[in-house]
């Protein structure tokens, strides 16, 4: 995604601002994972709260985090519990139960994701 042009001196965050929201956003989903299995809506909520945090610094979270829920209902995913994952033709397809969406990554040339 290309950058946005703003105006100078104008939304700019200091780089320390930056560094604490990421681990804000890190400590955020460690929690979520923690409460996946005991309290999924309480992991849901932690889930937004994280992508709030990101949306107000402007941070994009890392392929790591982002696989965490689902990039349509920003759920938290649990595998076998709410997403449904399957590989077809070369390609990894992820189906969340909640949504009843589905998206594709490709297999191969990097290693396998999740
Ligand atoms: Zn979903």
């Amino acid at each position: 995604m290309a950058k946005r042009k703003r105006k100078k001196g104008y939304g700019r965050k200091p780089d320390d601002t930056i560094k604490i929201a990421n681990q804000h956003i890190a400590s955020l989903l460690e929690q979520a994972k923690e409460a996946a299995t005991s309290n999924p809506s309480l992991a849901d909520r932690y889930v937004a709260l994280a992508r709030k945090v990101a949306m107000k610094f402007r941070i994009r979270m890392q392929p790591s985090q982002r696989r965490l829920f689902c990039p349509h209902c920003y759920r938290f995913m649990l595998p076998s519990k709410n997403l449904r994952v399957r590989v077809h033709e070369h390609r990894v397809i992820y189906y969340c139960l909640d949504c009843k969406k589905f998206w594709r990554r490709p297999l191969g040339k990097k290693r396998l994701p999740g």
